[in-house]
C-alpha cells in the first residue's frame, strides 16, 4: 500500500519546528513526571521549552529553579513564563533580573488570571504593571530579551469582541513583543480567519498555534471552557465512552491531534507550539509523524 498523499506532502516540506510547554512540578512525582519527558522531547530539538509560571505568581521559585536546570543540565532553549498579576513592579523587576542571571534569554510576559479566579474582574496589583504591553516594555528596558506574548483566535474570554482583544495584540507588539502563542484551539479554520484579522491589523509577528494534545477529554473540556476555546461536536463524539478505556482514548488523541497538526502544515504553518502538560508520549508521536527525528536516531542511522 502506497502512503498516504497527505503525509508523503507535508513531510517532503522545509522541516517543521516545533517548541515545548512544560510546567514546575509540585512534588517529587511530578518532578520525575517532568524530566521524563524534558529526555524524551530534548532530541527533538525545539526551537524553544517554555515553563509556566502558576497562577498569582504561585511558582516563582520553581518557575526559576525549573528554568535554572534546564540551562545548566541540558542544552535547550528556555523561555520563562511571568505575569503581572499579584506583585509590584520592584518584584516583578526583581524575577526579571533574577531570570537574566540565570542566563534566560526569552520571556513568556503574560498578564495572569485574576487573583480571584478565572471568570472575575481582573484588578492591576497598586504599584504593579497593570498590563501586559507595560509588562513588556519592563522587560525591554531591563534586558535584551527576546519576548513571546499571548494570542487568543477565539477572544479572550474578558474581551468584549475579537477586535478589542486583537487591539490588545496591536499593544503588546507595539510595546516589543517579539511573537505570540496561540491559546489551544480545536478549529483551524478559527485559527487561519484570526491570522488574516491579525495581518490586516498591521501585526506582522510570527504567531505560533498553541496544540493541545486531548489527554483527558473531560479535563480539557472543562479547562477550554474557563479559556473560551470551543470544543466541537465533533471532537466530543470521538473521545464519546472512552472514560475507562485508556488505551483508546491514548490511540483517539493521537489521531485527533495529528489531523489538526497535518491540516496546519498543509495549510502553510512551520512552527508549532506543544502544551505538553509534562507528558512526552503523544507530542513525541506527533513530532515523529510530521518528520522530526531525535538526534540520537540520526546518529544510529
Ligand atoms: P492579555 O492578552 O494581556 O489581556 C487579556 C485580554 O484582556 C485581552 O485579550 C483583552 O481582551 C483584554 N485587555 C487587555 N488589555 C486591555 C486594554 N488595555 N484595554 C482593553 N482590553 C484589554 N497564566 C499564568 O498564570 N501563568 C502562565 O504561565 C500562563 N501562560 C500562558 C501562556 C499562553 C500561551 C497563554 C495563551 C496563556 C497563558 N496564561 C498563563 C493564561 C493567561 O494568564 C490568562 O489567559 C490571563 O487571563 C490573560 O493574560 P494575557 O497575558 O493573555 O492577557
Amino acid at each position: 500500500m502506497s502512503e498516504p498523499t497527505r503525509l508523503s506532502r507535508h513531510t517532503s516540506r522545509c522541516p517543521v519546528n516545533v517548541s515545548f510547554e512544560f510546567f514546575p512540578p509540585k512534588n517529587a512525582e511530578m518532578e520525575t513526571s517532568l524530566w521524563e519527558s524534558v529526555d524524551r522531547l530534548a532530541p527533538l530539538s525545539p526551537s524553544f521549552v517554555s515553563v509556566t509560571y502558576g497562577a498569582g505568581g504561585s511558582t516563582r521559585e520553581r518557575t526559576h529553579s525549573t528554568v535554572k536546570r534546564l540551562i545548566d543540565e541540558t542544552s535547550l532553549k528556555p523561555a520563562a513564563h511571568l505575569t503581572c498579576v499579584g506583585a509590584t513592579r520592584t518584584e516583578i523587576d526583581d524575577v526579571i533580573r533574577e531570570y537574566a542571571a540565570a542566563g534566560v534569554k526569552h520571556i513568556v510576559a503574560l498578564r495572569g488570571d485574576p487573583l480571584t479566579g478565572i471568570g472575575t474582574k481582573y484588578e492591576p496589583t497598586a504599584d504593579g504593571y497593570a498590563q501586559t504591553s507595560d509588562l513588556v516594555a519592563g522587560i525591554k528596558r531591563l534586558g535584551d530579551f527576546k519576548i513571546a506574548v499571548s494570542a487568543y483566535p477565539e477572544a479572550h474570554p474578558e474581551s468584549p469582541s475579537l477586535d478589542a482583544d486583537i487591539d490588545a495584540l496591536k499593544m503588546k507588539v507595539d510595546a516589543g513583543a517579539d511573537h505570540a502563542i496561540t491559546q489551544f484551539f480545536f478549529d483551524n479554520d478559527l485559527y487561519f480567519r484570526y491570522m488574516d484579522k491579525v495581518r490586516a491589523r498591521g501585526i506582522h509577528i510570527p504567531i505560533l498555534p498553541g496544540i493541545v494534545p486531548v489527554q483527558n477529554f473531560k479535563q480539557t473540556a472543562g479547562f477550554a471552557k474557563k479559556c473560551g476555546t470551543d470544543v466541537p461536536a465533533w471532537l466530543a463524539s470521538r473521545f464519546e465512552g472512552l472514560e475507562n478505556d485508556v488505551a483508546t482514548r491514548k490511540l483517539v488523541a493521537a489521531a485527533v491531534c495529528a489531523e489538526q497538526v497535518l491540516d496546519l502544515i498543509d495549510r502553510g504553518v512551520t512552527d508549532l507550539h506543544f502544551y505538553t502538560m509534562n507528558k512526552a508520549d503523544l507530542v513525541h508521536a506527533i513530532c515523529h509523524l510530521v518528520g522530526l527525528r531525535a538526534q540520537v536516531d540520526k546518529v544510529a542511522a
